[in-house]
This record gives C-alpha cells, structure tokens and sequence, in this order.
C-alpha cells in the first residue's frame, strides 16, 4: 500500500484558517438554541416547500444548468439584464468564483478584519494573498486605511455590509467615496448577505452604486431571509463581462433543481410579502433585544444584520461557554468576541436572561 504522506497537498493548505461552523444545540435539560450561524428561526413558507416537493418530480433530471429562469427573475428584481446575474451555490461559492474569475496566483485581496470568515480561507485557496485591513474601534470598515491598502497587486476588494460579524453597516456615500479612490480596475464586491435586516430608510442604495461604477459586484444569499441555507444558492449582480467569467468557471450545475425552485418560489410577490414581514419582526427584536442589553450596561456596537456581537476580548471563551452551559449556543471568535444570532423569541429572552446573569456573577 502507498502511504498516504505520498499524496501531495498544495503547500497553500498549511496556511488556511479552519471555517468553524455553528455547533448544533445538543439535547439536554432545558430549552437548548442554536444561535450560531446567522440562520432564520423560521422554516421556509408553504409555498416554498410545496414548489420544492414538485420539484423532486423531475429531480431524475439535471438542473437549469444556467439557472435561466432564475435568472430572468433576479434580473427583473434588480432591474438588470439576465445576463448580469451569476448564480452559485450560495453567496459563499460565488465569491470563490470571483476569485476564480478575476485573482491569479499572488494577486491581493483587500477585505475588512474581522469580517466574514471565509474570506481568507477562500483568497488562500484560489492562491491569492489576503490583505486583512483592521477594522476601527467601533468595530467597522477602515475605509481609510482600505483604500490605502490597494496596491497594484490588488485585484479585488470585499466589503462586507452590514459586516458579520460585528454588525455595522456602509452607507451610501461612503461606498462612493471609497469607490472614488479605487483604480477601474480592482473589482469591488459588496456582500450584501444580511441586506434585508437593514433598517430600510438608511440602507445603502447599492443599486444606483453598482449603476455607475462597471467594477462593483453586488453579493446576494437566499440563505438568510429566505431561510434557505440548507439548499445552498445565492447570486452575483454583475457587469455582463464579470458575470459570464463567473459562469465559466463556477461547477457546472452547483445550483440543483430543488434550490432553484425554492429561490424562485421565494421570489414571488406574496412569498416575498411573508419573507419581508419576518425580516421585519427579526429587525425588531433586534432592536429590543439590544436595548435591553445597553439597559444592563453592555456595549455592543451597532448592528444592521439579524446577529449582535459582544466585543468581550480575552473573556470572548468564557462568555460563550456560559451561554452555552444556559442553553444558547454563540458562536465565539477567539479572544476578539462573540455572536449571537437574533432567532425566535425564546432564545432572545434567554439571551438577555443570560446577559444578565454573566453581569451579576
Ligand atoms: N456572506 C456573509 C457575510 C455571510 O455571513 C455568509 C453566511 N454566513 C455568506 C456570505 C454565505 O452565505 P451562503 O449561505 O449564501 O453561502
């Protein structure tokens, strides 16, 4: 038998950080919630669900291999031409294949730190070199120091709004201003992810940014106010030359059938209506939950997206552990902080019973 150190590994591996994904909430005494990975508390509508059911009728059959009916909608919804919508397995494979499209090996990518953690794992396995930028005190972009960071090696920048996982969010005339000092030719991707957890009246008009600037790359999930991150679909809106490279070079039918019906389902007015009504009342709880919490004394940094964050340092470890020995799983990031995903209402009131225990201890 060959010995398995014989198989060569791209040295690149050694360097790559691990994805820790949420733990599932383990059964035991008490209410037990995961709170961990930024998912909806709610199952996908009925109509969803019952277009997933047909579906599987002709799950035999390999998928729409360009997602071209999704793709009609999604240009309808964003009032663009099919042909600038690039769809994936999730907002997460698209940004892989945008690094597939527009890095070469050694190329830079610029992103805000701590942002979203596949960042690095993905610039370091399509042999790119991240260029981590530290976010501010107030735990948002340096746009500043971004912008400062673009060398001629850079061909891409993330910027992650509202950015998980510390919550704020860009505006729309400090993307501008960013954009204004970016050479045409660095791609700009804005991961809208948590977009709709935004409080509408101050989100950033990313529409009429991605109009006027050909290099701007819109990122968008089903995975989050849809609730459908088990079916793993999400898209680009792009210029029609970025969004046929992502074509070329993402898996040839990553977005199965029952992903696609369930996104165009989701798409529908009424559906769209239900979707809306939940995000709001995830907005809501957001905002009750954080009052409650500064009310304890705690300070957390503004949050746009369906998550808090607790900035807790080196006691980051200890927090979550106690959360979790409460019932609520975080998800904790080193000794930089912790999160907590909004969920339903009896996970948010176990989350501020727990806060306050952790203060009175
Ligand atoms: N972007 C951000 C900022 C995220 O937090 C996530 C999910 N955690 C994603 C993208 C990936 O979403 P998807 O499930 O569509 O791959």
């Amino acid at each position: 038998q060959i010995p398995s150190e014989q198989i060569r590994l791209r040295g690149a591996l050694e360097a790559l950080p691990a994805y820790v994904a949420g733990k599932p909430a383990a059964d035991g005494a008490g209410p037990r919630f995961k709170v961990s990975s930024n998912e909806s508390p709610f199952p996908p509508p009925a109509a969803v669900r019952e277009a997933v059911i047909t579906a599987m009728d002709s799950a035999n059959r390999y998928p729409d291999m360009g997602s071209a009916a999704l793709r009609e909608v999604l240009g309808a919804l964003h009032q663009v031409d099919p042909t600038q919508i690039a769809v994936s397995t999730g907002s997460v494979a698209v940004s892989g294949d945008l690094l597939r499209a527009v890095v070469d090996p050694g190329d830079e990518v610029v992103f805000a730190w701590r942002s979203f953690e596949a960042y690095p794992i993905l610039v370091g396995s399509h042999g790119g070199v991240s260029v981590p930028v530290p976010l501010t005190a107030t735990f948002e972009h340096d746009l500043e120091a971004m912008a400062a960071a673009i060398t001629d090696r850079t061909r891409l920048v993330l910027l992650c709004t509202p950015n998980n996982p510390t919550g704020p969010s860009l505006s729309t005339e400090q993307i501008r201003e960013f954009l204004a000092r970016v050479p045409g030719d660095v791609v700009v991707a804005l991961d809208e992810a948590y977009r709709e957890f935004h409080e509408p009246d101050t989100v950033a008009d990313t529409a009429a940014i991605f109009r006027d600037h050909p290099n701007v790359v819109l990122l968008r999930t089903f995975s989050k106010m849809q609730g459908l991150a088990g079916l793993r679909i999400g898209y680009a809106v792009a210029h029609p030359r970025l969004a046929r490279a992502l074509g070329q070079v993402t898996v040839p039918f990553g977005a199965g059938s029952l992903a696609q019906a369930a996104a165009l389902a989701s798409c529908e007015p009424e559906v769209e209506e239900e979707l809306e009504r939940r995000a709001a009342w995830i907005r809501s709880e957001r905002a009750r939950v954080a009052a409650a919490l500064r009310e304890q004394g705690w300070q957390l940094p503004e949050s746009q997206g369906n998550f808090l964050y607790f900035p807790m340092a080196e006691r980051s470890g200890e927090f979550a552990a106690f959360a979790e020995q409460r019932g609520l799983v975080l998800r904790g990031y080193g000794d930089d902080g912790v999160r907590a995903t909004i969920a339903e209402q009896e996970a948010n009131d176990l989350l501020i019973e727990i806060c306050r225990a952790w203060r009175e201890q």
